[in-house]
């Protein structure tokens, strides 16, 4: 695992307090959607469908920092849209900084290397760059060409500056396991810190429908690309979550450790579904039917789903909750799962061939948007 010590310690004494004052939900990590905006428009994406007076709204800097102080997270996720599209976002990440909050800063990077001088480095940011695969597959992924190359500047840049940086990928169905592995690789060899990466979750909101995977194919896809993994990879997760998405693990899904706030206010249930807003975090708490959601429930809308903001938070309340739990997770750091079966899932031919490009709307169209 690639996460600092200091980091780790912050968030094992937060879990720690929450479970000796016996609270049974609290928030992990904060989901700060500052604006939905983006100057991409990937095929996967929920968030740039919604209408242009929308897209140009964002939260103030105040907003985000009552949001962020009154849920409590040790750490805060800044996802969009694209957060460096919003015109205050180095004072919302100052002030998040000065609160010691873990942000972060979930970008694709084609503004990176531009607005950099505009940051500090330091243990509380990192930037979380978008990349979904090698050149070929992440172009693909987010419906624009270049958009590899200049991720990838952005990201030997930051690293370069000192900054804390980690790639942040999504798999879809048609994914190449043996192209995710010769990927992870590369970006190890651009010198970020560590890999986060999720299957794609099937937003109704999304274009391309036919790109998600279900949860045997999740397994399966997760089972041929982590295991027999190479001592170089690094990720930036829960050893338990990769374990989990391989199929060695069964977690409920706990929303309320990744609550989600936006233009609209808090989330229901989650960063991934809308089942209403609530005006305050303590309202969510209070207010949501949590036993509506998770496949347990067998709400047909959470079936499929495994994505980290839903599961991650479970790892790791699991892995700093018990002794158990830790001593599985300080063995799943240094494992590299050898596993001869998920060796001949690369030999076999995928399930299904990638899906074809969507395009979502013309550069024309974002370009008003983004004015
Ligand atoms: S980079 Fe792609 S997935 Fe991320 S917000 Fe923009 S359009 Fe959506
Ligand atoms: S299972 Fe997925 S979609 Fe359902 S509440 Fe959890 S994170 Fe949200």
């Amino acid at each position: 695992m690639a996460v600092p010590i200091s980091q780790m310690w912050t968030v094992a004494t937060y879990v720690l307090k929450k479970r000796l004052t016996g609270q049974m939900r609290y928030p992990l990590v904060l989901m700060l959607e500052p604006l939905f905006r983006c100057n991409l428009a990937c095929a996967g994406c929920g968030k740039v469908q919604y209408p242009p007076h929308i897209l140009k709204k964002q939260l103030t800097p105040e907003q985000c920092f009552a949001a962020v102080e009154e849920c409590g997270a040790p750490m805060v996720s800044i996802p969009g849209g694209e957060p460096l599209l919003h015109p205050q976002i180095v004072e919302i990440v100052n002030g998040l900084i000065a609160r010691k909050k873990y942000i972060y800063l979930c970008t694709n990077a084609l503004e990176l290397k531009r607005r950099l001088h505009e940051f500090t480095p330091s243990k509380y940011l990192t930037f979380s760059v978008h990349l979904d695969g090698d050149r070929e597959h992440h172009d693909f992924s987010v419906c624009r060409e270049g958009g590899y190359d200049i991720a990838v500047e952005g990201i030997k840049e930051a690293v370069k500056r000192g900054f804390r940086v980690t790639t942040n990928a999504t798999f879809f169905d048609g994914t190449d396991p043996n192209n995710v592995r010769g990927f992870f690789d590369d970006v190890m060899a651009m010198g970020v810190e560590g890999i986060v990466l999720s299957p794609g979750y099937s937003y109704e909101m999304a274009p391309d429908q036919n790109r998600f995977l279900g949860r045997a194919r999740v397994r399966r896809l997760f089972r041929a690309i982590l295991s027999n993994r190479k001592k170089t990879w690094k990720f930036n997760m829960s050893p338990l979550f990769l374990e989990f998405l391989m199929g060695d693990r069964k977690y409920e899904c706990t929303p309320w450790g990744s609550p989600a706030y936006n233009i609209f206010g808090w989330q229901r249930p989650c960063y991934l579904l809308q089942d209403g807003y609530a005006e305050t975090f303590q309202e969510l708490l209070d207010t949501t039917q949590w036993e509506e959601y998770g496949v347990a429930s067998g709400n047909p809308k959470c079936a499929n789903c495994m994505v980290s903001c839903g599961y991650e938070p479970s790892a790791v309340m699991d892995g700093f909750g018990s002794l158990s739990g830790f001593w599985a997770m300080v063995r799943g750091t240094f494992r590299t799962y050898k596993d001869q079966h998920a060796l001949n899932l690369l030999n076999e031919p995928m399930p299904h061939g990638p899906s074809s490009l969507v395009k979502i709307s013309s550069s024309r169209e974002l370009e008003e948007t983004n004015a």
